[in-house]
């Protein structure tokens, strides 16, 4: 039976990451993909942080095919029939290098696949794997439907719904309460119509979430990202919540209805849409984690359900990139040793619960809970709606004063149950 060293399962930023660190100190690594190409299969809203993935992978991103540098955040509160955006535009933003990028995984993820094959790393499209090699209850190789390859380790960054990291034993099968489902348009627009609609420049774009009504009280929320020449628009929501909803709705309504609120139609009108995709997420925190390392195996990326809603930003490919990379990392130390035993291994997950993005996961461990409030996406957005439209509106009645007004809307918060949100607020 044919052997490598190290075989990554999955052609995604979590499994090329780790392929690139590997090729480059010299290691064979085989990189499996059950799409046609890196980025046929994959799905993201669009945005990635490149500021925690810098140290880990300095040298990589010349001539990587960012659409856009964010340089201005948007955050829409919705409510029925009003919304109020919030805009952030910083000097900060606009610093080279850029702290975060749009992408478009078809070409990013070819990108990323082509400078692991540069750095000697063979990248194996149209190739799924079926099942793991197990010796002993050590993970010994992959096998397909028609071969089986054994390698010194393997790596799990099969995304999501991790089939390899189960099939270890390193996780049980996806909870519904730590999966979210997130739904995705691509409307090609003009580069220069980008431009005018965003007020932005050439090379710059928005990133804009949409929280509130659209998703009539489940977890979850909207995106727009701007990419050079289309826009990615979509839809998150928790699955437990839709599945538990009455009466049941369908997320491409709650898409369609989306898109018809003017605050979106009108940045969206006259597009093109050209790509309609649907993917889940990990939503579970910490609590949704798979285990990291077995003998034989490490788990990267969203296989190892390492992505961080926090509901005002959403993260997934950073963390992936540097699970990668550091899992990379341990595997060239465990063969230094030339011991790839899960104690070996365990340095990967020394090194990743001492990184920035992960540290901020593990912050961050109750926002599920708390995003899992109904009133967040229902009375929320619709009280800072109303305070705003009753200090901006000018009727045929006298106006009281906006103090007025702002201790009437705070009067309403003094409620057992807006006191006990705000508690569980402070979690986070
Ligand atoms: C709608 C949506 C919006 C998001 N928005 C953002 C965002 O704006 N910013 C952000 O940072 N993150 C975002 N995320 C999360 C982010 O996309 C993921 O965290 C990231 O893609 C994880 O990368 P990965 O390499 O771990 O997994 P994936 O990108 O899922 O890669 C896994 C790969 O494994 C392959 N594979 C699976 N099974 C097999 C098998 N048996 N054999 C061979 N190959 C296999 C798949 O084809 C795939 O290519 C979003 C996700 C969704 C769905």
């Amino acid at each position: 039976m044919e052997k490598v060293e190290v075989v990554v399962v999955g052609g995604g930023p979590a499994g090329l990451a780790a392929a690139c660190v590997l090729a480059e100190a010299g290691v064979e690594v085989l990189v499996v993909e059950r799409g046609d190409y890196s980025g046929s299969k994959n799905v993201t809203g669009g945005r990635l942080y490149l500021e925690p993935v810098r140290p880990f992978l300095p040298d990589l991103w010349e001539g990587a095919p960012f659409e856009r540098r964010v340089v201005k955040e948007r955050l829409t509160m919705m409510a029925p029939e009003s919304s109020l955006t919030v805009e952030l535009n910083s000097r900060r933003f606009r610093r080279e290098p850029p702290c975060s990028v749009t992408v478009l995984r078809a070409t990013f993820d070819q990108w990323l696949a082509e400078k692991a094959g540069e750095r000697g790393a063979i990248v194996i499209p149209g190739y799924k794997v079926d099942d793991l090699l197990t010796e002993d209850g050590r993970v010994v190789g992959i096998r397909s439907a028609d071969a089986e390859l054994q390698a010194d380790v393997v790596v799990a960054a099969d995304g999501v719904l991790s089939f390899i990291a189960e099939r270890a034993g390193l996780r049980a099968r996806p909870d519904p309460q730590k999966v979210a489902v997130g739904i995705k348009e691509v409307i090609e627009l003009p580069e220069e119509k980008i431009q005018d609609r965003f007020g932005v420049g050439p090379g710059q774009g928005v990133a804009q979430l949409f929280f509130g009504s659209i998703t009539q009280g489940m977890f979850g929320g909207g995106f727009l990202y701007t990419n050079r020449r289309s826009l990615s628009l979509g839809l998150v929501l928790g699955t437990h919540a839709l599945m538990e909803k009455k009466p049941p709705v369908q997320p491409h309504d709650l898409m369609e209805a989306f898109k018809a609120r003017p605050e979106v139609e009108n940045l969206i009108t006259g597009g093109q849409p050209v790509e309609y995709s649907a993917h889940s997420i990990p939503e579970g925190g910490p609590a949704g984690m798979s285990r990291l390392v077995a003998d034989g195996m490490v788990v990267v990326g969203d296989a190892a359900g390492l992505a961080l809603n926090q509901g005002v930003t959403v993260r997934g490919m950073d963390l992936a990139l540097v699970s990668g990379a550091l899992a990379g990392r341990a595997i060239l130390r465990a063969r230094e040793m030339q011991d790839y035993g899960a104690a070996t291994l365990a340095s990967y997950e020394q090194a990743l619960k001492a990184s920035a993005a992960y540290k901020d996961f593990a912050t961050f461990r109750h926002v599920p809970e708390v995003l899992s409030n109904p009133r967040l996406f229902e009375e929320y957005p619709q009280m800072a709606c109303d305070l705003f439209e009753q200090i901006m509106w000018i009727g045929a009645q006298p106006k009281e004063k906006m103090s007025r007004t702002a201790l009437r809307t705070v009067g309403k918060f003094m409620r057992p149950r807006y006191i006990g949100d705000l508690w569980r607020m402070r979690k986070i």
